[in-house]
């Protein structure tokens, strides 16, 4: 499956240091940063350093040590966010949206790490 990589989407920008962002963790081969828009009181990214369009992008075409680095980062996060569930913290949502029905806006693999409220039902229910 080809994936095509844009090399210019804002978070390749922001690996090459050509924009701003709001560091949380630094890894060898992961970043993760505030999300510039927060839809919730905890609302970070974590993104691999990596050319990769989508999650199964990743998944597929990722090495052995960038897959550990960039789940071992998501588990850090939550720590230093303070949302692990089992430490009574609350909790939190992950989220990969991935192309267009999965709404992703920016074609950079990412996932969101949302927490900080309850964060109701995951997809509305359709009247
Ligand atoms: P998605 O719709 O899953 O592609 O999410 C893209 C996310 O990137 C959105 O939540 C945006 O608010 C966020 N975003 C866009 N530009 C920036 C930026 N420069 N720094 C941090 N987050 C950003």
């Amino acid at each position: 499956m080809p994936y095509d990589y844009d090399d210019q989407n804002i978070f390749a920008k922001i690996l090459r240091g050509e924009i701003p962002n709001t560091t949380v963790l630094e890894t060898e081969h992961t970043l993760a940063f505030e999300d510039i828009a927060p839809e919730a009181p905890v609302h970070t990214l974590v993104i691999p350093k990596g050319a990769y369009v989508c999650f199964d992008h990743f998944a597929a075409d990722a090495s052995d040590a960038e897959i550990v680095d960039f789940n071992r980062a998501i588990a850090e996060v939550c720590r230093i966010k303070q949302v692990v569930p089992g430490d009574g913290q609350g909790g939190y949502r992950m989220v990969a949206n991935s192309g267009e029905n999965g709404v992703q806006d920016v074609p950079h693999m990412h996932v969101h790490i949302l927490g900080g409220r309850h964060m109701g039902r995951m997809i509305p229910r359709s009247s």
